[in-house]
């Protein structure tokens, strides 16, 4: 009975494979028409200062509003994005929108813009970059590029170099989602990143997981010697916002603070915010 079982997986398995397999080639080719379709939108999320409690940037993510199957996320998109090479123009696209947005919400805010691997080994990005600041007039230190770990796994020099042109121009530059990559140390000791973004995965955890308590401190205080903000993406809740604060973070995001949003939102937003401010600065008001 157990053999029959098996091989009745194995078949279900196999048709399973080659669906996933089609359903990727036809959002691969449907991924072509999605830009003059204007099928991809910029949300925007808060990241707050835990020092004044107000909000300091907003990241920008990427939304594909794919006609027939809705909303498609990022973590399934930029790959494929990357195997077309659409992520050129995409990226292009989307610092161009990010830095116009910045230009003229609130003075002193600024935007982060995620860089995928394949954009950020392209040899013309800090032109990209720097013509995004010149034809929106965004001040360069208003724009905070974001690389993951995984895109510096290799210890290359044209990719410090390529860090350093991108620091010329003026921008800010953090390491996101650390702590679950391979090869951050040591380029910490050999790039001045800005900011360090602090892996959801580990915040998730907080309070009370040994683990985790343990990483974000170390995190926290590593930042703190090398002259690095330390963010906390993903705070869902109060405890963990507490947690947080108690461990030296510096800023925080998450849907504690606020979901992604469309850019009509943000004054919306920046004005709830400032009302909410209250209650989550003191540690003692509990709230949620
Ligand atoms: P990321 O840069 O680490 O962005 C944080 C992700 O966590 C976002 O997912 C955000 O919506 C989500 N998030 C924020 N707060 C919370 C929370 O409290 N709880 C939970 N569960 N999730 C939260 P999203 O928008 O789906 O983006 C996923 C990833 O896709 C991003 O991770 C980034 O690596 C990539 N991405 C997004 N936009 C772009 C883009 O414009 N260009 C490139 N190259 N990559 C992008
Ligand atoms: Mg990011
Ligand atoms: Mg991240
Ligand atoms: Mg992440």
């Amino acid at each position: 009975a157990a053999k029959a079982a098996g091989r009745g997986r194995h078949r279900f398995f196999e048709p399973a494979m080659e669906e996933q397999l089609r359903v990727q080639q036809t959002l691969k080719a449907d991924l072509g028409r999605a830009m003059q379709n204007s099928e991809f939108e910029l949300a925007f999320q808060p990241i707050i200062d835990l020092g004044s409690n107000q909000v300091r940037s907003f990241e920008a993510l990427l939304r594909w509003r794919h006609p027939g199957q809705g909303c498609i996320s990022p973590e399934t998109f930029i790959a494929l994005a990357e195997e077309t090479g659409l992520i050129i123009p995409l990226g292009e696209w989307v610092l161009h929108r990010a830095c116009a947005a910045a230009a003229i919400w609130r003075k002193g805010i600024r935007v982060a813009v995620n860089l995928s691997s394949g954009q950020f080994q392209s040899s013309d990005l800090p032109e990209a970059v720097a013509d995004a600041l010149a034809k929106t007039g965004l001040a360069p230190d208003m724009l905070e590029l974001e690389i993951t770990e995984s895109v510096l796994l290799q210890h290359s020099e044209t990719n410090l170099q390529t860090l350093k042109r991108l620091r010329e121009l003026g921008v800010r530059i953090a390491l996101d989602d650390f702590g679950t990559g391979y090869s951050s140390l040591s380029y910490l000791q050999r790039f001045p990143f800005n900011r360090i973004k602090v892996d959801r995965s580990f915040v998730m955890e907080l309070p009370g997981h040994e683990e985790s308590e343990v990483i974000v401190r170390a995190i926290t205080d590593l930042g703190r010697s090398l002259g690095m903000a330390v963010t906390a993406e993903g705070v869902e809740t109060r405890q963990q916002l507490d947690a947080l604060r108690a461990r030296g973070c510096d800023e925080a995001q998450g849907y504690f603070f606020s979901k992604p949003i469309a850019v009509e939102e943000i004054d919306g937003c920046l004005t709830r915010l400032e009302a909410a401010r209250v209650w989550w600065s003191e540690p003692g008001s509990r709230r949620t």
